[in-house]
């Protein structure tokens, strides 16, 4: 995500924790880099001078500049206000307080990714508990109504029985109508897109609009097309009066541009991110967390919730008894791990998570474990009988032919698997001596 405006910016940042002593002088060399980073980045022109501004008129006092670590300082006065100009400190909460059925619409271009995000976004509120009905109401791009269909299949969300020679206005006022009638908490439309604004579609969701007077009006817009997003993001807020933003494709590799303006430019915040293709690929967008992933920083209070959402309670709660009993750890509570982590997402998105280790990761190349490497040492220890799991030292020579047999891969690649467990087994055992205070030294240090 955003990875060369990340190395530029991590540049000038090296640079200025090196400085003991600073200058105004120091500060603008810093700040024109900051500049043309954010400017390479695709960030609006009107954008990046207002922030420079800011960032500038907060360094300069003779305050930060005669403090012990200036440079640290300026740092820290950057990441606030990049923190600031995405929304952050701000509500940007979805507005669900109404008489249900509430109505939510989402809009944008064609592409966007509108569709899959009405998919997440039913997922996102069937886990907190409510009844979403998602309507098709796209009644131009010919595969739009079925591909709603299918996601709600796979979701076991109610999908409104839309067809595509209905007119959008009727789908709309029918679905609200069957939702009223049958319980539903949120009524989800899906409408149509076009490949760039023109007067009639706006004048389509104009009407819908107005008849059903929804909570929200999220304005879809594809991270990927920089400027152009925040373009066509105003030209719908003009119309429609959006309630906020859902960014998506921001997995991809993205330069930063929309998501770093799009709230400046239209005052409207980034509600959601769109972090894949996958139904679970939404997250609630937190600007402090993602100038912290931009900055090298880590997004440590992400990687716990999702590590809250997807970890077994059960199991965490068996390990560690298990652990205060024997004080073992064996290869199939390793099996265990591999699998409850694997369940987070994937294994570049996580280690991006854990500050420094994107960056860690990335000048090891190739010596980070790939997914497929990860089913490897799955296999292999499914291959295994439960005895060799509890206990890996009887695993000798002719156990490990059959092993390597068994999962389809060599003894040789059995032999490292079992080598780097023994590994990670002392490591946890260290671990379990230091107890948890000393984990958070050994993690500051
Ligand atoms: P619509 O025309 O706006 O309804 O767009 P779709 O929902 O059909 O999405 C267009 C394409 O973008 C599809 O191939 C989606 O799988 C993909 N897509 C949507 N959201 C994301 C995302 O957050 N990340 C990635 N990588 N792809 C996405």
């Amino acid at each position: 995500m955003f990875a060369t405006l990340s190395d530029k910016l991590d540049l000038v940042f090296k640079k200025l924790r090196g400085q003991g002593v600073m200058t105004e002088e120091n500060v603008k060399d810093a700040l024109r880099e900051v500049r043309l980073a954010l400017l390479e980045a695709d960030v609006n022109f009107k954008v990046v001078k207002e922030f420079v501004e800011k960032v500038r008129g907060r360094a300069v006092g003779t305050e930060v500049l005669q403090s012990l670590a200036p440079g640290q300082q300026v740092i820290k006065i950057v990441h606030d206000e990049l923190v600031l100009l995405m929304g952050g400190g701000e509500d940007n909460s979805l507005d669900l307080a109404a008489k249900p059925p509430v109505a939510i619409m989402l809009v944008g271009l064609q592409g966007a990714g509108k569709t899959t995000s009405c998919g997440k976004l039913a997922k996102f509120l069937k886990a907190q508990r409510k009844k979403p009905l998602l309507v098709p109401a796209d009644v131009y791009r010919p595969a739009a109504i079925e591909q709603l269909k299918v996601l709600g299949r796979q979701l076991d969300i109610e999908v409104f029985g839309s067809e595509a020679t209905q007119k959008p206005l009727d789908i709309c006022r029918a679905a609200n109508h069957y939702a009223t009638l049958n319980g539903f908490d949120v009524v989800i439309f899906d409408t149509a897109g076009r490949h760039q604004i023109d007067d009639y579609l706006m004048e389509e969701l104009e009407g819908i609009r107005d008849e059903l007077a929804p909570r929200e009006i999220l304005f879809v817009a594809d991270a990927m097309t920089g400027q152009e997003a925040v373009n066509v993001a105003t030209g719908f807020n003009d119309r429609l009066g959006i309630t906020g933003v859902i960014l998506t494709k921001l997995d991809g590799d993205a330069k930063g541009g929309a998501a770093l303006s799009i709230k400046a430019v239209t005052g409207k915040p980034v509600k959601f991110v769109g972090l894949g293709e996958k139904l679970d690929a939404l997250d609630v967008f937190h600007a402090d967390r993602l100038v912290s992933r931009i900055l090298g920083m880590g997004d440590v209070l992400t990687l716990i919730e999702k590590a809250q959402a997807t970890m077994d309670e059960k199991e965490a709660v068996r390990l560690q008894d298990k652990m205060k009993k024997s004080g073992q750890f064996d290869l199939e509570d390793f099996r265990n791990q591999l699998q409850q982590i694997k369940k987070m997402g994937s294994l570049e998105s996580i280690m991006n998570m854990i500050p420094g280790m994107g960056k860690a990761m990335k000048q090891m190349q190739g010596a980070q474990p790939s997914e497929k490497e990860l089913k490897r040492i799955e296999a292999i220890i499914d291959s295994m009988t439960a005895k060799e799991r509890a206990n890996h030292t009887i695993i000798n020579g002719s156990r490990r032919l059959r092993i390597a047999k068994g999962s389809g891969t060599s003894v040789q690649e059995v032999n490292q698997l079992l080598k780097r467990f023994s590994e990670a087994q002392k490591v946890v055992k260290q671990l379990q001596k230091m107890g948890p205070k000393g984990l958070l030294k050994g993690m500051k240090g």
